[in-house]
């Protein structure tokens, strides 16, 4: 089985990735996660990325790409996997499907954890981290003494209210369009409400998988 999942930066996708994981027996690969071990393993596409990074450029996504597709034809995958930040964009969405298409796979479904703008800009004003160590918090304030090394916590400059929308709304305007991609290429896209108790969340995109 082969899982992306789509959601808002908030959204919840890295806390249940691993949970789904669990309970579906089946990998979890982060976009992220690969990428950076690609450039330390030094494997060719890895130190192409390292160029692009090292420039502060964007990695393209042929790159990108191939760093996962490498990494789906180790017999880890051979089950299936859930794949966290492979898709942003529509232009991606269509990489992906080439990809899984070369390893002669296909995506089973999009899992998209629904939440609405006002409830990521909470969740996320709600976070601090360390200054010192980078240790972070949620429900604790700014200026709060850190529990491992007794430095402050400040607010991360991303988490800020208006940077936390104007990412927000950089996403509507990239990524709503990539559900709309998938259903019209007849895939199925599974939507669940991600406001609420984790474990909650984590039954209901079950529930809705399995339908
Ligand atoms: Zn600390």
């Amino acid at each position: 089985m082969i899982i992306v999942l789509f959601g808002k930066p908030g959204a919840g996708k890295g806390t249940q990735a691993p949970l789904l994981a669990k309970e579906l027996d089946v990998p979890t690969l982060a976009t992220g996660d690969v990428l950076r071990a690609a450039k330390r393993a030094g494997t060719k596409l890895g130190l192409e990325a390292k160029g692009f990074m090292d420039r502060g450029d964007l990695v393209p996504d042929s790159v990108i790409l191939g760093i996962l597709g490498e990494e789906l034809s180790q017999p880890q995958y051979v089950k299936g996997v859930i794949l966290d930040g492979a898709v942003r964009t529509v232009p991606q969405a269509e990489g992906l499907r080439q990809m899984l298409a070369s390893l002669g796979r296909k995506l089973d479904v999009v899992l998209a954890f629904d939440i609405d703008n006002d409830e990521i800009a909470r969740r996320l004003s709600d976070r601090t981290v360390c200054e010192r160590c980078q240790t972070p918090y949620t429900g604790r304030k700014v200026g709060d003494v850190c529990d491992k090394c007794g430095g402050a916590l400040m607010r991360r400059k991303d988490d800020d209210p208006d940077a936390i929308r104007t990412r927000l709304r950089v996403y509507d305007e990239e990524t709503a369009p990539v559900l709309e991609w998938y259903r019209a290429h007849g895939d199925r896209v599974v939507i669940v409400n991600a406001v609420g108790a984790v474990h909650d969340i984590t039954t209901s995109a079950l529930a809705g998988l399995e339908k």
